[in-house]
């Protein structure tokens, strides 16, 4: 993938391509956004245009350089991702004994941190000295979608490049492109669901997630009259795959969101869930606002939790208790 693989992200494909061909590279950046809207893509295209040996303005996706550098074999890049929980010193000194040598192949070496929000305070700290004195001929890109959770001090020594959600549309395309038109209400069905979010999309299309997200807003619209018996086994249904928990934290999220709105007005035209509207609004107006802030914060909370090391199946359990209430 190169920069001319990334859609919907001109302006900051522009920021990174007007450096590179005009040797005005920023020893650091910081690459924001919600997940699945090209800031891990662009990241290594900036990698492989470095070293490309074809091109200035952006890889070619071809010589052994390219190559390298997307199979993460590439001596010059380092590749920092969290272990466990978090991003521990040690993985800063690692890397930063790396890159006090000279580049092996090319000129630059990079490095990339990706979920960088989980660095602990003592890995921050650390980095703080690489960022403060940066090794010459090394570029640092540090990923993130909540740039909040960063200490100021790491915030402000980067560059930022805040990559946009995309357009409903363009994502609809991009899926259209991908599956073929036989799937056109799946498509834009999914693509309303998306967030503006091209990686989550295609998460939605590959797995079963769209059945799911059904069933779920199902138990979710009648949870007031479940037992306790029923509420544990869909706890453990959603606790079932850590992986796609998030997701389908995100459908409880917008299914409350729905809810607020109908609360507020009457009109049903910006609904997510616009095949629950007659279920949404008959939640809407069963419950009280303050019984919906409630919900809010109980969510909020899980989603928090999940991040961490949290007994998920436990906390769902928890979570679906509440709101049934
Ligand atoms: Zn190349």
């Amino acid at each position: 993938m190169s920069f001319k693989n990334i859609m919907g992200q001109d302006r900051q494909v522009g920021i990174l391509v007007n450096a590179l061909t005009g040797n005005t590279l920023a020893h650091a950046y910081l690459f924001t956004g919600i997940p699945g809207i090209g800031k891990t893509t662009a990241a290594f295209a900036l990698a492989k245009t470095l070293h490309c040996k074809d091109k200035r303005d952006d890889c070619c996706d071809a010589c052994i350089s390219c190559k390298k550098i997307a199979h993460g074999t590439h001596p010059d890049l380092v590749v920092i991702e969290p272990e466990g929980d978090s991003i521990k010193i040690d993985q800063i000194r690692k890397m930063q004994e790396q890159v006090s040598y000279t580049s092996y192949e090319g000129h630059h070496k990079i490095v990339l941190i990706d979920k960088a929000e989980r660095m602990t305070i003592q890995s921050a700290n650390c980095l703080l000295k690489t960022l403060e004195e940066p090794p010459p001929h090394t570029v640092l890109i540090l990923l993130t979608s909540v740039p909040y959770q960063l200490p100021s001090t790491v915030r402000s020594r980067c560059q930022k490049v805040m990559f946009q959600p995309l357009p409903e549309a363009l994502i609809e395309e991009a899926l259209q492109k991908k599956c073929g038109s036989e799937e056109g209400e799946k498509v834009q069905l999914i693509a309303s669901l998306a967030g503006g979010s091209l990686g989550r999309a295609l998460r939605w299309m590959e797995n079963g997630l769209l059945q799911e997200r059904k069933e779920l807003l199902e138990t979710l619209s009648r949870l007031h009259t479940c037992s306790p018996t029923a509420l544990i086994k869909c706890a453990e249904l959603l606790g079932e795959d850590k992986a796609l928990v998030r997701e389908k934290l995100d459908v409880i999220t917008s299914w409350l969101r729905d809810l607020l709105l109908l609360k507020a007005t009457p009109q049903t035209t910006h609904i997510i869930n616009n095949d629950f509207t007659r279920e949404s609004c008959a939640a809407a107006s069963r419950l009280s606002w303050f019984n919906l802030f409630e919900q809010a914060q109980v969510i909020n909370e899980v989603q928090t939790a999940v991040q961490g090391n949290v007994n998920v199946r436990l906390a769902m359990e928890t979570m679906l208790f509440k709101l049934s209430r």
